[in-house]
């Protein structure tokens, strides 16, 4: 096992504990983390394995169950978001996925926000019910909507805030209440508002799940995911389940996830900073009927969005007069922002939700959700915003 690192101290401040926590060091004495690449570990002896197995020693058996790099990985991202226990998997829809089929059972019933992104509105929409889960899709700005939904007995609740790609605000302290009072627990999605800017658990979530592929790693490089909540939740729901079933998150992706960390808080400044001046700039334009982003006063949850959250985040959406054919000529005369479907990176991204990642929805259901066909979706990235502009202005003047 890793050797001892210096002691955590739980004062330090969120840029402390994302630099050194859960830092453990080997007997080299390495300054970075070590990246235990190993699929297994090794017994002195046989009683040693039946130890092991037993649980009356506590030990590395083999990367599925846990290592080292990923146990760093998890520590840290523990104490960034200031939950006991949290579990690092290979994807952030393996996170979602799991952390749902580990609080559901056939018979039971979940409720959701229907503003979704594409695959998790998938798991709830089609997977779940195959397996006999009942589940029911909310306008999860509606709180009375919630209400109702909620009178009925439900184990389980999911909601994602800011959504992808409308960035709707569901106000958490109020859904948790309501969830709580139905004998549900809440489950947030908070890949779009990043650990930094919200804290689920704080707001009255009993877990909260990344896909670290976004900002945490936010540099295009790898896929990994993290379900986070209490030791009664792991222990009894949760670790049952994925010990057996393998979504492990690889040591190499949780080194990548660990190194992404550490400039964390600093990207996610700079991606704020950035995205409301585009968005400011982009209010201005001709031939958009409108911009949303949750830092411009005009966005209709602007007031919760204030109350729980620290800034804006890097996501915003703009829906551009003339439907899909100029989406697509706008986007097809960009430069230098990239058309791809990823977000929170280093670099600016352009997608066209109606015809990608929100293309299985029907017409009716993408009108539902505001996804019109003249919906572009962008994450601004890490460029000078002077040159984000200038790649938007030329596109937008053809
Ligand atoms: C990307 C994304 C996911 C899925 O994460 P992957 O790492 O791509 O599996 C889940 N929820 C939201 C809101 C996302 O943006």
């Amino acid at each position: 096992m890793a050797g001892d690192g210096k002691k955590i101290d739980p004062t330090w401040r969120t840029q402390t504990k994302l630099v050194r926590g859960g830092l453990g060091r080997s007997e080299y004495r390495e300054t970075a983390e070590a990246i235990y690449m190993t699929s297994g570990f090794v017994y002195d002896s046989a009683e040693d394995a039946e130890n092991a197995f037993n649980g009356s020693t506590d030990r590395y058996i083999y990367t599925r169950y846990g290592n080292p790099t990923v146990t760093t990985f998890q520590k840290r991202m523990c104490l960034l978001e200031g939950a006991e226990n949290c579990t690092a998997t290979s994807s952030g829809m393996s996170a979602v996925f799991y952390s749902l089929l580990a609080l559901l059972r056939a018979g039971d019933r979940l409720v959701a926000s229907k503003a979704l992104f594409g695959s998790c509105d998938y798991i709830v929409s089609e997977l779940l019910p195959r397996y006999g889960v009942e589940t029911e899709l909310v306008s999860g700005t509606n709180i009375e909507q919630w209400e109702r939904a909620l009178t009925k007995p439900t184990q389980a609740v999911f909601v994602e805030t800011p959504s992808n790609p409308t960035l709707e605000i569901i106000d958490l302290p109020k859904v948790a209440e309501l969830t709580h009072a139905a004998g549900a627990k809440l489950v947030v999605d908070n890949v779009v508002a990043t650990p930094i800017l919200q804290k689920p658990l704080k707001l009255g979530a009993d877990v909260v799940i990344y896909s670290a592929t976004k900002h945490i790693d936010g540099q295009g490089r790898a896929l990994a995911g993290a379900i986070l909540g209490t030791q009664e939740y792991y222990d009894e729901c949760l670790q049952p389940f994925i010990r057996h079933t393998g979504p492990s998150c690889s040591p190499f992706n949780a080194w990548l996830m660990l190194k992404g960390l550490e400039t964390l808080e600093l990207r996610v400044e700079r991606h704020c900073r950035n995205t409301i001046a585009v968005a400011h700039w982009l209010e201005k334009q001709h031939g958009i009927d409108k911009v949303i982003y949750p830092g411009l006063q005009s966005h209709p949850q602007y007031d919760i969005a204030k109350k729980q959250m620290n800034d804006s985040g890097s996501v915003l959406s703009f829906q551009l007069e003339g439907g899909k054919k100029r989406a697509f000529s706008v986007l097809n005369a960009l430069r230098m922002i990239d058309i791809s479907n990823n977000l929170g990176d280093t670099k600016s991204i352009v997608t066209h939700p109606a015809t990608t990642t929100h293309q299985r929805l029907t017409p009716e259901g993408r009108g539902e959700l505001g996804i019109t066909d003249g919906l572009v979706r962008l994450s601004v990235g890490l460029e000078d915003p002077q040159d984000i502009k200038d790649d938007l202005a030329q596109a937008l003047a053809r």
